[in-house]
């Protein structure tokens, strides 16, 4: 059996990945808040944990891995998002759970074993929470339910951190009602317009981090294989998940994975930076989500990685010489060990595209095209028509009217920037007697192109 190893955030080591029940692999990962379209980071540890789900399911057999991922569905942000646009908080989360499940379809992502939603789930949560006050690792005050973070004495081990550098680290929340600025809510009251549910404390919701305890022990049980998410997730999210789960006596997960963050100039991409692109865009744009997958793919998951232009254009590319080799091409029957030796080496999967690439190289398409079945790039859906994406087109397009207006009117200066503006963003520009043609580089850099505007 093809011996797989993962790099556990617990311990900060890589090791052999050793399932409590083979017959039963089982994994969680954070899902989405649902309020608004999925941005591009968004989908990165979705590609990634759809990457490990496969790889399992090949190795133990795929009735015998179970993959969680919840919908956040209780959230303030919900809240504040039905407050502006009128519409209902149920309408929201449903509308936008089901864009979520088509954009991150698109990128190629197998359905999970289930997808709680956390509104679902609340009795479990509400179980829990007086299960922690009865062993005095939770307090109530005012309505609210806190956890007694000074009571877990292991609290900040995911990270390796101590409670008090957390604290500096960390914008907590001073509330006179806390015993400790270190506690986070379990429960928390409601107000007659926010979405409530009866409980011992009164009238109220779920804090975040219990809904994950709670889902993960119905759903997996007390001890399972791994918990995954993005390294954003670390702390607090997952550390207060531990403390929750492990006060109450289960083993909960035995090995953590972080993906790093999709990078915009440095700097994470997220919707409170406003520094961010949805996926459904750049589907919208003609990209198709094979294209988007492969690009991820390329970036080891524990390294940071930006979106580029000419990251799409030479996936785009690659995958269209591959479509165009494998056309009446039978996968093979068995995946290449090189494929497979890279996978398992905590998802190495940039080994893999390189391995692929050898593979095309060999002549070896049928081995080519099971791999790619296997770590989920649908070549049908990668293709394209060899054009770029319908937004970059009209941009170039107005901007070689723009060009030939400046000429007419002897601006030579915007004309001669313009010349050297798509040279520099990786457009090569051809006048003939019919007109400017034109055609993408590989150095093709859209944040220039859109500065010539
Ligand atoms: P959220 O809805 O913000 O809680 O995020 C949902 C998931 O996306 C979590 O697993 C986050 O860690 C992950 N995530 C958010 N932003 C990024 C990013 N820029 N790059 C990679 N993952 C991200
Ligand atoms: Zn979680």
């Amino acid at each position: 059996m093809t011996q797989i190893t993962l790099h556990n955030t617990a311990t900060r080591r890589k090791e052999l990945f050793q399932p409590i029940d083979e017959a039963n692999v089982r994994m969680y990962v954070c899902g989405p808040t649902v309020y608004d379209r999925a941005h591009l980071g968004n989908a990165r540890p979705v590609v990634v944990f759809d990457v490990l789900f496969r790889l399992l399911r090949f190795v133990f057999g795929e009735s015998h891995v179970a993959y969680v991922r919840n919908f956040t569905d209780v959230d303030d942000k919900i809240n504040a998002r039905a407050a502006e646009t009128g519409r209902s908080i149920r309408q929201i989360t449903n509308e936008t759970s089901q864009w979520y499940l088509d954009d991150m379809g698109a990128l190629g992502t197998l359905t999970p074993t289930h997808m709680p939603r956390a509104t679902e789930w609340i009795a479990p949560m509400v179980s829990m929470i007086e299960g922690l006050i009865d062993r005095d690792h939770a307090y109530e005050a005012e309505g609210h339910v806190l956890f007694r973070v000074r009571s877990y004495k292991e609290y900040g081990a995911l990270s390796g951190r101590s409670v008090d550098d957390m604290i500096a680290g960390a914008r907590v929340e001073v509330a006179p009602y806390k015993e400790d600025p270190m506690d986070f809510v379990l429960w928390k009251p409601s107000d007659a317009e926010t979405p409530g549910w009866d409980s011992p404390w009164g009238r109220g919701r779920p804090g975040w981090h219990i809904e994950c305890s709670a889902m993960s022990y119905e759903l997996l049980g007390e001890a399972f294989d791994i918990h995954g998410g993005g390294n954003d997730l670390q702390f607090p999210h997952h550390e207060n998940e531990i403390a929750q789960s492990r006060c109450m006596g289960h083993g909960f997960a035995k090995v953590w994975l972080h993906n790093e963050m999709l990078q915009v100039e440095g700097k994470k991409m997220s919707k409170s930076l406003g520094n961010f692109f949805t996926v459904r865009d750049l589907l919208d744009q003609g990209v198709s989500g094979a294209v988007i997958r492969f690009v991820f793919l390329q970036t080891h998951y524990r390294k940071p990685m930006d979106w580029t232009e000419k990251k799409r254009a030479e996936a785009e590319t690659t995958l269209r010489k591959w479509a165009k080799a494998s056309s009446g091409v039978t996968p093979a029957a068995d995946v290449d060990e090189g494929v497979l030796i890279a996978l398992s080496d905590d998802l190495n999967t940039a080994g893999a595209i390189a391995r692929l690439h050898a593979l095309f190289g060999n002549d070896d398409i049928p081995h080519l095209l099971s791999a790619l079945n296997l770590m989920g790039i649908d070549l049908n859906d990668s293709a394209g028509d060899g054009n770029a994406p319908e937004g970059v087109s009209k941009l170039i397009e107005a901007l070689l009217v723009d060009r030939a207006q400046a000429r007419q009117n002897r601006d030579f200066a915007r004309a001669d920037l313009l010349r050297d503006g798509f040279v520099a963003a990786g457009v090569l520009v051809k006048d003939t007697k019919d007109g400017a043609e034109w055609e993408l580089t590989s150095n093709f850099d859209l944040t220039k192109l859109e500065a010539l505007k």
